[in-house]
């Protein structure tokens, strides 16, 4: 297939077709040009065909293939030279490791969206009817299991004086509640007040009983109905009660949207992670961009490696993560080796040190992403 390619593109830069000046960009060429020195167009002036045209698409896919082929097979078989073989000059031959980082992770991304299906869980969210289990006229609604099942209950709450302290704080909390919702527009002002945490909190009470009795869906419409002043912070309580009523109504397809939001969190602190490598090889010549190069390159590798894991874990039924984790902890030192180039004991040292930092900073970004995701929910 690939001769018979080539013997097709010979004929659009047959001597016949050059011209003297580049079609894409203009740069003045030599009849001896087979491709413009400035854009690297083919010099060519003949008219496209359909064949000529479809040659070209398939010239490209092959030459991307090929470079795909060439950088798996060399981040595969031979930790850190390809970083080593990049910021040396030789890049041509590898794909740009951005672009490769970015497809592994939107692969790795499809992947998981499938496979972790949270929603199940959504069947234990917080049924607010069904967890209460007071009555509204103050008793126990207790109808779980045959009579006799109640009673011992019942005698065992009573010798514990339980019902008693929960009837009591629940007759509260249901007084407080019924205040609120009969008076919620001057309840809310109470607390314009105070100090921020006790503004925010009570602010919070008033919007989530709104929400969840009054069956207030958007913000606009506790503005209108409830005459509340449209302010940030208003908003921002607002967004956050209905996040978090929406999450104790599905907590599985919330945890499904903050996994398949993780893999893109590395693009947020891989660059602040490629400071601290340049830190500790700060005696080396490379510049931060080699740093990041290289940490992109072995991120890279870990998302094949969970990619392979997961189709493993699919097809077999098992759980393989640990093993492809390990495998990677052992790529990396090698990488590490290899790339930086100092001896066993100096570079045993660095990898602790940063993969505890890695460990710190990729936490800190899934808190981040988790108080986001219930943020805007
Ligand atoms: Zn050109």
């Amino acid at each position: 297939m690939g001769n018979k390619l080539i013997s097709f593109t010979k004929k659009r830069d047959e001597l016949k077709y050059r011209g003297t000046t580049c079609k894409n960009c203009g740069h003045p060429l030599e009849l001896s040009d087979k491709f413009c020195p400035n854009c690297s167009q083919a010099n060519s002036v003949k008219k496209l065909t359909l064949r000529d045209f479809f040659d070209e698409f398939f010239a490209s896919v092959i030459s991307y293939d090929s470079k795909l082929l060439k950088t798996l097979s060399a981040l595969l078989c031979r930790p850190g030279r390809i970083t080593k073989d990049y910021v040396n000059g030789k890049r041509v031959s590898y794909t740009n490791p951005f672009r490769f980082l970015l497809s592994l992770a939107i692969i790795y991304f499809l992947a998981i969206s499938f496979n972790s299906d949270f929603s199940q869980l959504d069947d234990y969210a917080i049924d607010e009817k069904a967890s209460s289990f007071i009555g509204d006229n103050g008793t126990l609604n207790l109808n779980f299991g045959d009579n006799e099942q109640q009673n011992e209950l019942s005698q065992v709450m009573d010798s514990l004086k339980i019902a008693d302290n929960i009837l009591k704080i629940s007759e509260r909390i249901k007084k407080r509640d019924s205040i609120i919702l009969s008076h919620p527009t001057s309840s809310f002002n109470t607390y314009q007040d105070s100090t921020f945490g006790n503004r925010f909190s009570g602010k919070y009470k008033v919007i989530s009983l709104l929400i969840n009795q009054k069956e207030v869906k958007s913000y606009s419409k506790l503005l209108d109905e409830y005459d509340i002043e449209d302010t940030n912070e208003n908003k921002i309580v607002f967004n956050t009660a209905k996040s978090v009523s929406k999450f104790s109504k599905q907590p599985g397809s919330f945890l499904n949207e903050l996994i398949s939001k993780l893999p893109f969190a590395t693009f947020f602190f891989l660059p602040l992670f490629a400071i601290f490598i340049w830190l500790v090889y700060i005696r080396k010549k490379y510049t931060y961009t080699d740093h990041l190069i290289f940490s992109f390159h072995n991120q890279s590798l870990l998302f094949i490696l969970l990619i392979i894991s997961f189709l493993v874990d699919s097809v077999f039924k098992v759980d393989s993560n640990g093993i492809f984790i390990t495998i990677f902890s052992v790529y990396l030192f090698m990488a590490m080796k290899r790339f930086y180039e100092q001896g066993t004991l100096k570079t045993i040292v660095k990898y602790l040190f940063l993969n505890t930092i890695f460990f710190i900073l990729a936490g800190i970004s899934v808190i981040l992403l988790f108080t986001g995701s219930l943020i805007t929910y």
